[in-house]
């Protein structure tokens, strides 16, 4: 068994981007819309800021309270779309219940989509076409996936979870690169059963130590997204790491697996699109 360091593999993508960033004529720059009070999304947003200026990208975070109106944040996205100077836009989640999120995402411009979260990129990924925003968790995902050096072409990959942030993304970047891919989700029947015929079983349900060692295949490679809380208020996985452990040869730990990689990815993202946009690539 091996763990996929992912805390390692997103230093080094940081340190490679701080390279890249320190080279261009311009800062790149990240704007962060960014609504309510939500604990885990001011976290987030933090990483994000953190993360981005270890590499030099300016990370402009916009805060609204819970009260702003819809018609107020898209009038800010308008602006930003406008801004040469913004490369990239995302808007944080989760969002209160008052403002609606996918209206928000049509907002973007596709190129500054850098969550890559809206249709058009979206649409790229799902019909294999270059030139798209990949999401950052599913790019994450796949970068942790080719640094275990198994090969991915023909192997079944189970996905449990179909959000728009993780498992449909997923599911179609692990297609582009031949897998076959199963999506399962809170509808499925015999899920164990369908896991334990995954070579690559990645668990994205927000689901706490839900999948056990009887769910996996000797060999397994295991991708760990969730992030929850389990009865003693630490933050676990969606899969029960100590139970699964043995079984899997490769298995990524929550926390220092996907969460890291995501943030990595993101940055990423905004370098690439900043390059696209000032065309110094
Ligand atoms: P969502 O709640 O949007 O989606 C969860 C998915 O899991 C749904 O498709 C749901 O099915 C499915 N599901 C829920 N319960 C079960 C079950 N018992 N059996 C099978 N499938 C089930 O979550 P997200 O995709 O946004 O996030 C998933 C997890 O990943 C969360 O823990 C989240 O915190 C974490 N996350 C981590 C990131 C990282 O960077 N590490 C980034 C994003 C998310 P259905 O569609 O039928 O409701």
């Amino acid at each position: 068994m091996a763990i996929i360091d992912g805390k390692k593999l997103a230093e080094d993508c940081r340190a490679q981007l701080k390279q890249m960033v320190v080279s261009l004529s311009y800062v790149p720059v990240l704007a962060v819309v960014s609504v309510g009070d939500d604990k885990a999304s001011k976290i987030y947003v933090r990483n994000k800021e953190k993360a981005a200026a270890e590499v030099g990208i300016k990370c402009d975070v916009y805060s609204f309270p819970e009260a702003v109106f819809q018609k107020e944040l898209e009038s800010l996205i308008i602006r930003l779309n406008q801004d040469k100077t913004v490369h990239g836009i995302i808007v944080q989640q989760p969002l209160p219940k008052s403002i609606d999120g996918g209206v928000l995402l049509d907002f973007i411009s596709a190129e500054k989509d850098v969550d890559g979260f809206g249709v058009l990129n979206a649409g790229r990924l799902l019909l294999n076409e270059k030139g798209g925003i990949v999401a950052a968790t599913p790019k994450g995902i796949l970068r942790m996936l080719e640094a275990t050096g198994e090969p991915l072409v023909g192997k079944h990959a189970v996905i449990i979870g179909r959000s728009k942030i993780v498992g449909r993304p997923l599911a179609a970047l692990l297609l582009n690169q031949h897998c076959t891919v199963t999506v399962a989700h809170s509808k499925t029947q015999n899920l164990p059963e369908i896991c334990r015929t995954a070579d690559i079983l990645i668990a994205a349900c927000g689901q706490p130590k839900m999948v056990k060692k009887n769910w996996v295949k000797k060999g397994a490679v295991v991708i760990d997204v969730g992030i929850n809380r389990d009865e003693n208020g630490k933050i676990c996985g969606d899969v029960d790491f100590d139970d699964v452990v043995d079984i899997a040869k490769f298995i990524s730990p929550v926390p220092g697996g996907v969460g890291p990689m995501t943030v990595a990815m993101l940055l990423e993202n905004t370098v690439q699109t900043s390059l696209v946009q000032t065309k110094e690539n």
